[in-house]
């Protein structure tokens, strides 16, 4: 059992508490939250309200649709929750931060925790991530209408890299990503399957045979579907050809 104390500790600042550990109290990742090999801890930003409706949110400046969260308030629940020597990444999760990738969910899963503001609304008034040196992080190009469950994902990638948490450690390696590839198809039984058969290969005990043919559907699947990947790896010296 690992030790408690030393555990990655998430700290998730939300509107919707509720919300957690939601899809994270399950399989590999509730688990592991009941073997505290994570920790999680929600703060209620409404508790840090204002006045007697426990205001959170406020009008636009300069004027438009919608509703901004307060400077005022997110500071005051970041700083009831994250102490001045927390050495924990601070993120919002935003649609205009730098974009989610497998190497920093690695990072992240080699650290100490995360703090994660979820935003609502229009978002966050833009005072509080400088004054409180927050990283914007995007879970893509599209918009969501509460950070909730970009920090459910965010966590769900990271958790299961956390020690003991994946059961075959090796099937983390030669994952989507983990090598700048995309990954080989895979087959299981039965062996014919409405006319469509296991390739040959996979089912010929030659495991040197497998592990090239793997190596090549990667490639292709690469270069077809993520040219943007594809260019990177030969650019990193991953490839040459
Ligand atoms: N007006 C903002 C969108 C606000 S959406 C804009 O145009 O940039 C409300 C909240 O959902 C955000 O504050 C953020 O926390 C979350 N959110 C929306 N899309 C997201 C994305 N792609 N990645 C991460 N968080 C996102």
């Amino acid at each position: 059992m690992p030790d408690p104390a030393a555990s990655w500790q998430a700290t998730v600042l939300t509107l919707f508490p509720e919300m957690f550990p939601g899809t994270l109290g399950f399989s590999l990742a509730g688990k592991a939250l009941g073997e505290e090999r994570w920790r999680l801890e929600t703060v209620d930003i409404r508790d840090f309200g204002l006045g007697r409706h426990a205001q959170v949110d406020d009008t636009p400046a300069g004027g438009g649709a919608g509703m901004v969260l307060r400077a005022d308030v997110l500071g005051a629940a970041l700083d009831a929750s994250v102490s001045a020597g927390d050495a924990r990444p601070r993120i919002y999760l935003s649609p205009r931060g730098r974009p989610l990738t497998q190497e920093r969910v690695r990072e992240l899963a080699a650290g100490p925790g995360i703090v994660l503001l979820c935003g609502r609304f229009e978002g966050v008034d833009e005072r509080v991530i400088e004054g409180r040196g927050l990283e914007e992080v995007s879970l893509g190009d599209f918009v969501l209408s509460g950070g909730e469950p970009a920090a459910l994902a965010l966590l769900d990638a990271v958790i299961r890299l956390l020690p003991g948490v994946m059961g075959a450690q090796a099937s983390g390696e030669d994952e989507s990503f983990e090598a700048g590839l995309l990954e080989y198809p895979h087959f299981t039984r039965p062996q014919v399957w409405e006319g469509r058969e296991i390739p040959q290969i996979l089912t010929s005990g030659d495991h040197g045979k497998v592990a090239t043919w793997r190596r090549e559907q990667a490639e292709r699947l690469t270069r077809e579907r993520r040219p943007d990947l594809w260019q990177k790896i030969h650019k990193d010296g991953r490839i040459t050809d």
